[in-house]
């Protein structure tokens, strides 16, 4: 399937070619085309899609319980978010780097 972005698109407004152009918030990367001469844009329809999921999830507190396993103690990630993270990732290793973000948040890395 040819992605929608391979194909040239005028600003509406100017009737210019727009260009390409990397659109990052809350660190997620979107394709976006931008128009140079009045800054018109649009992102990707999948990658907006994703970003809203994003922000969706973004939203939720999840209440989840810490279990004694062994000598640690052991959370449930909910698995909309590791389904995220999957679809995310090209490579999903199941390694996760975890620290002190402050003294009472921890921060859990996934790459
Ligand atoms: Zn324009």
């Amino acid at each position: 399937m040819v992605d929608i972005f391979e194909n040239t698109i005028l600003c509406k407004k100017c009737n210019m070619k727009m260009k390409p152009a990397r659109l990052i918030r809350n660190g997620f990367d979107m394709r976006a085309l931008l128009c140079d001469k009045c800054g018109n844009r649009i992102i990707h329809p999948s990658d907006e899609q994703e970003y809203n999921h994003f922000l969706n999830l973004k939203s939720k507190t999840f209440k989840v319980k810490l279990r004694l396993v062994g000598n640690s103690y052991a959370v449930s990630i909910p698995k909309e978010i590791v389904e995220f993270m999957k679809e995310q990732e090209k490579i999903f290793d199941d390694m996760v780097n975890l620290c002190f973000e402050d003294v009472k948040k921890l921060k859990l890395m996934f790459n």
